[in-house]
């Protein structure tokens, strides 16, 4: 049997072939274990393996996986990954570390505004839609920039880069064009002088194009954790 340890050498090994082949330093791409739908012994299993980041989607699953290995806390640095909905933030606000889907101000500000006084700056990426898919979240790339201008003034909140999940695309050129969409929004936003520096992009199928594209941060499930069954 293929162990979580084995699998996540295998996703060293693949983002560090994908940072050579690009001229990349593999220090540049940081690794997000994507841990939704699986238990809880699956993460202890990660954390041993040396995975110190945790992408949850569902708030309340997220939730009950950070209480449930409390005794970890400080060595784990916890991600919310899926979509928002205004009356999911207090939670978020009172026990992630990161977020990487706020897709619009009101999202932002409730998240600033919840914060606990205690804790450290939510550290925050938009999620940007590049595809323009109708029904997909994320804010659109024409509005992306006027977002981060505001979420950048809000005092509780860290505005750290993007989050982009463009729909898969036939080959690896094709998709790389898509992720270098994010990351000319990335380079807009960096040139007008906001502290941006997170390119959360790339999951097991398509990391290699998004690290050719500039990621910085991988969000990886599968690949490290087996098929998700959402029975
Ligand atoms: C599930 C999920 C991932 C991981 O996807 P895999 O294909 O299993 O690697 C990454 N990002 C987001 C936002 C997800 O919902």
């Amino acid at each position: 049997m293929t162990t979580i340890g084995d699998k996540l050498q295998q996703v060293r090994t693949r983002i560090e072939t994908a940072c050579a082949a690009c001229g990349r330093d593999a220090s540049s791409v940081r690794l997000l274990a994507v841990s939704k739908t699986f238990p809880e012994a699956a993460l202890r299993e990660a954390h041993a393996a040396g995975l110190r980041s945790f992408g949850e989607n569902y708030v309340q699953e997220g939730v009950a996986k950070i209480q449930a290995l409390a005794d970890l806390r400080a060595s784990i640095e916890w991600h919310c990954i899926g979509p928002l909905q205004s009356n999911k933030t207090r939670p978020v606000a009172e026990h992630f570390d990161w977020v990487h889907s706020v897709d619009r101000l009101k999202i932002a500000q409730r998240l600033s505004e919840q914060r606990p006084a205690g804790m450290a700056p939510l550290q925050v990426c938009l999620q940007v839609n590049v595809d323009g898919g109708a029904n997909k979240s994320g804010v659109p790339p024409a509005e992306a920039l006027a977002l981060a201008r505001q979420v950048a003034q809000l005092p509780r909140v860290q505005l750290r880069g993007i989050m982009a999940i463009p729909e898969p695309a036939e080959g690896f050129e094709a998709q790389r064009e898509l992720f270098l969409r994010a990351t000319a929004l990335f380079d807009e936003m960096r040139a007008a002088g906001l502290p941006v520096d997170v390119l959360s992009m790339g999951m097991s199928g398509d990391l290699e194009a998004a690290i050719a594209a500039g990621s910085t941060m991988v969000r990886v499930g599968t690949a490290i954790f087996g098929g998700r069954s959402y029975a």
